[in-house]
Order: structure tokens, then C-alpha cells, then sequence
């Protein structure tokens, strides 16, 4: 039997507001356990949270990106559950009225475009984290992201395979970073996905009973996770087995999924409307304001590139496909370096090192400021292109000074004449016979030349100047030269 795999993704994106959703405490990742909260995002008695209207703007935005209903007057609501990494043992969050609703959004796929619909986006607050010690048998709790802000975005269940589910989340972190209201670090969880997935003979129109996985924090480990649990569910159904819904933990170790928890329902949760936030009412005003500023997206930015700044298409694809690069091309170019020079730096030297240092775009040190000096460098005459290429090698992890870096390594251009003489007459007396494959009419033979002089002087010398001064001397006659 043929099995098809259904996916449907909720995914939690941590905003990037400076404070939290219901009090002033702020949102930065790490610091020490517990210094990061207050009262209120620990939920003590007698405390009263305030909606905090980023948040609210935020999540609108998000929601109109992925071409959603926004809802004029959402609610939030209680969801209970005693756990350790929720002091006040329940969380806010949005069940009934949540602010975003039917939306869509179009991915790429090898089958062509492909439209995924989104079921509700919504608002909810962040718990703390446990951290298990082995060696005290102890756990400890650190309630810091207590009360970080949280949009879940939940799709329908349209995806069939890892492929698309990729495709979609790079998508959709493309457009929260485009918008600016989340960083999407997987690795720092702001951006977490949990995996409903199912099996069904091919052909069928019925859903097959699913299960979840949680908390998945890498493409790698998405990409893995789905093709086991596929696997797991259509040899149970073969063998005449029944899946069973629950929740199971992908372990990236072993390679597998382990049952966690029968899968819970809305109604062990008690929801109720929460009590101490008034329903949010948003205006159409409101709601027009924020879809006049919705900032230019991947796509219309990659066609611009293309259209006004004559970038190839591919250069304009690769640039547009993450926003640090975006931002980083932009700031280039303001400093007026030509769009193609800029793009060739990045799609080249910078991509290398990237791959190198194994360093995400948005985590590079490297400042525009840095490589536009370096540009200048070249266009000054100081080094060649060759010996900037090497220069950006050196001073791109920590983002050192190009000058300093040229100066310290000697890396300086030979502008002396007759440094390159010297060297030009050097190279055509120890390979008399190149000259004069070349006198023949070979013209390959002055590429040999060349590399000999440019060896001879290092690479520090400019081409160019080389280049003319060895055809000169060819020209004249005499391999002795002068
Ligand atoms: P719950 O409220 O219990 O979490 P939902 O119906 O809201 O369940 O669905 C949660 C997620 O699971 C959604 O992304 C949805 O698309 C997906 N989903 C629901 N049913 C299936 C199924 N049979 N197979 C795969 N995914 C499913
Ligand atoms: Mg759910
Ligand atoms: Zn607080």
C-alpha cells in the first residue's frame, strides 16, 4: 500500500518587543536565572497584568502578512495546567476570539507554487525554562522568559511532505524577520514548531488518526522527525495496528520518537476568558495604519533588485532570502558601492567565510562599514582585487581594520616601476620559450607569463599594470628586457 503523510504545523515565534506582554520586565535572552521577573510575570496574588500594545501591533502585522482576518475584537483566556515551569499555573493565551483567522500563504515546492492555509494566529505568553542537573539530582527553575510574548501560528493540515513543511517555515521566519518583530533564532528557541502528522492510504480523503512532536528546533531535526514517524505509523497500520493520538518526543540521539503524553484535550486545559484583560478592541483606523506601513516583502524586494538595480536573478534571490543580508546589501550600496560590486563581494567572499565560521548571516561580526573600505582600498589602487580577497579573509570573524591589516602583513600594492621590471625581465630570461611561443602567435603562453611575474612579486603588484608591461616587453623584442 502507498501511504500519503498529512502535516499540520503550530509554531511559536517569540516577538521581539523589549519588554514582556503583561509587564515591563525585558525580553533579552539569557542572564542570570530569575533576575528578569517580576510579581507580575510570576503571578503573584494581587498582581494585575497590562496588555502591552506591541505585542498587539506585533501579532496584527504578522497576521496580515499571512493574509489572515483580523479579528476586531479578540479575547484572551486562561489555559490551566499545573507544571513547574509556569509559576502561576496557567497560561494566557487566545482560545476562542484569537486576533488572526483563515489566512494563507503561497511556498515554493518542486511541484510548483503551493498555497498552505493558515487557521488562527494567536497571542500567548511564554513559561520558564527547568533545567535538570544529573550530578545534584536536582532541577531548577529559571522563570526569565516567563511573560516573553509568543504569537502561535497554526496551518491546516496541508502539508505532504518535509520538503513543503520546510519550505513554509523558511517562509514564514523570511516574513517575521522582514517585518522585524522576531529574530526566529531556532537554536535560541524564538522560533519552535510542533509537528501534527498523519498517515492515509494514497487516494484517500479522510484524515488518519495523528500524533505530535514537539518542540522541534532545527530543520535537520524537522526533516528527520517526519520521515521516522511516517515510517513508524504506516508499518503500525500495516501490521494492523491503530495509531494512537498522543504526543511523542523526537530524540535527534537515537533517531526515533518516544510516546510522552496521551494527547490531551481542550477541556483538560479549563480554558475561561481571563478575567483581568478587558477584550481588545481594534479599530478599522488602527488596522489601516498598520497595513499602509507593512514593509516591502522577500519577493517584491527580489523583483526591485532585479528591475532597478539590475542584479541577475539568482544574485537577487540569494540576497532577498534572508533579511540580515538584505540589510547588510542595503547599508553597502547606501555607501555607494555599486549593486553588482556588492552582490559579487557577498555571493562570494562573504558566503565562503560564513560557510567556514559556520556563522548565520545575522550572527556575522563583519559591518558594511568594513568591506566598504576594503572596496575602497582596491579602487584607491592601494592592493588588487586578488590581495582584497585575502585581506577579507583575515578581518572577517572579528571585523578587524582593513588598513591595519594591509599594513601589518605588508600586503601593500608595488606601484614601483621598476620593481615590476625587474621581475617582468626575470620571468621572460628563465622561460625563453614561452616568449616565444608567444611571438608565434600562442597567446596562452602570456597567461603562463603573467602568473610567473604576479608569483614573482607576491601577487602584490596590479595586474594590469603587469599585464601591459609584459606585453610591451614581448612586443619589443629581446627576452633579456631591461
Ligand atoms: P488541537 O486543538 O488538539 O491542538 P487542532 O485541530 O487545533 O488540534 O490541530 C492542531 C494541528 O494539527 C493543526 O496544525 C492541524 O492542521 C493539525 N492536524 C489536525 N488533524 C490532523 C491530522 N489528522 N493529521 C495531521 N495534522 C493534523
Ligand atoms: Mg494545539
Ligand atoms: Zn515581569
Amino acid at each position: 500500500m502507498t501511504w500519503e503523510t498529512v502535516i499540520g504545523l503550530e509554531t511559536h515565534a517569540e516577538l521581539a518587543t523589549r519588554t514582556k506582554i503583561f509587564c515591563s520586565c525585558t525580553t533579552r535572552f539569557g542572564g542570570e536565572p530569575n533576575t528578569h521577573c517580576c510579581p507580575i510575570c510570576t503571578g503573584m496574588p494581587g498582581t494585575l497584568p497590562m496588555v502591552n500594545r506591541k505585542v498587539v501591533e506585533y501579532a496584527c502585522r504578522a497576521g496580515l502578512a499571512l493574509n489572515c482576518e483580523i479579528t476586531r475584537r479578540s479575547r484572551f483566556d486562561r489555559k490551566n495546567y499545573f507544571y513547574p515551569d509556569l509559576p502561576k499555573a496557567y497560561q494566557v493565551s487566545q482560545l476562542y476570539l484569537p486576533i488572526a483567522r483563515n489566512g494563507r500563504v503561497s511556498i515554493a515546492t518542486a511541484a510548483g507554487e503551493k498555497v498552505v492555509r493558515i487557521h488562527e494566529l494567536h497571542m500567548e505568553e511564554d513559561a520558564g525554562k527547568l533545567v535538570h542537573d544529573p550530578w545534584l539530582d536536582q532541577t531548577r527553575a529559571d522563570y526569565n522568559r516567563c511573560g516573553v510574548p509568543l504569537v502561535e501560528i497554526v496551518t491546516e493540515p496541508d502539508f505532504r511532505s518535509a520538503e513543503e513543511v520546510i519550505a513554509y517555515l523558511e517562509k514564514l521566519k523570511s516574513i517575521l524577520e522582514y517585518l522585524g518583530i522576531s529574530d526566529c533564532k531556532m537554536q535560541e528557541g524564538s522560533l519552535r514548531c510542533d509537528v501534527n502528522l498523519s498517515v492515509r492510504p494514497a487516494g484517500s480523503r479522510e484524515l488518519g488518526a495523528r500524533t505530535e512532536m514537539k518542540n522541534l528546533n532545527s530543520f535537520k531535526a524537522i526533516a528527520r522527525a517526519i520521515a521516522y514517524e511516517a515510517r513508524r505509523q504506516a508499518e503500525l497500520l500495516e501490521e494492523g495496528g491503530r495509531v494512537v493520538q498522543e504526543t511523542r518526543r523526537w530524540d535527534d540521539n537515537k533517531d526515533a520518537t518516544f510516546s510522552m503524553r496521551s494527547k490531551e484535550d481542550a477541556q483538560d486545559y479549563r480554558y475561561f476568558p481571563e478575567p483581568d484583560i478587558p477584550p481588545l478592541e481594534l479599530s478599522e483606523e488602527y488596522l489601516e495604519g498598520l497595513r499602509a506601513e507593512q514593509p516591502e516583502m522577500a519577493e517584491e524586494r527580489k523583483r526591485r533588485y532585479q528591475t532597478q538595480l539590475g542584479l541577475p536573478e539568482y544574485d537577487a534571490g540569494i540576497i532577498t532570502g534572508q533579511k540580515a543580508l538584505v540589510d547588510f546589501f542595503e547599508e553597502v550600496t547606501a555607501l555607494g558601492v555599486p549593486a553588482k560590486e556588492a552582490a559579487n563581494w557577498m555571493l562570494g567572499d562573504m558566503m565562503r567565510r560564513l560557510k567556514e565560521e559556520e556563522l548565520e548571516p545575522k550572527d556575522m561580526r563583519l559591518t558594511p562599514a568594513t568591506l566598504v573600505k576594503l572596496i575602497g582600498m582596491v579602487q584607491a589602487g592601494r592592493i588588487n582585487r586578488n590581495t582584497a580577497s585575502k585581506v577579507f579573509r583575515g578581518i572577517f570573524a572579528e571585523d578587524l581594520d582593513p588598513e591595519e591589516w594591509v599594513t601589518v602583513h605588508g600586503l601593500e600594492q608595488i606601484r614601483d616601476e621598476r620593481v615590476i621590471a625587474g621581475a617582468v625581465a626575470r620571468v621572460l630570461e628563465e622561460h625563453p620559450q614561452s616568449a616565444a611561443d608567444y611571438r608565434a602567435g600562442k597567446e596562452k603562453a602570456l597567461g603562463f607569463l603573467m602568473g610567473r611575474v604576479m608569483k614573482e612579486l607576491k601577487g602584490k603588484a596590479d595586474p594590469g599594470a603587469v599585464n601591459a608591461l609584459l606585453k610591451s616587453r614581448l612586443e619589443t623584442g629581446g627576452s633579456e628586457g631591461g
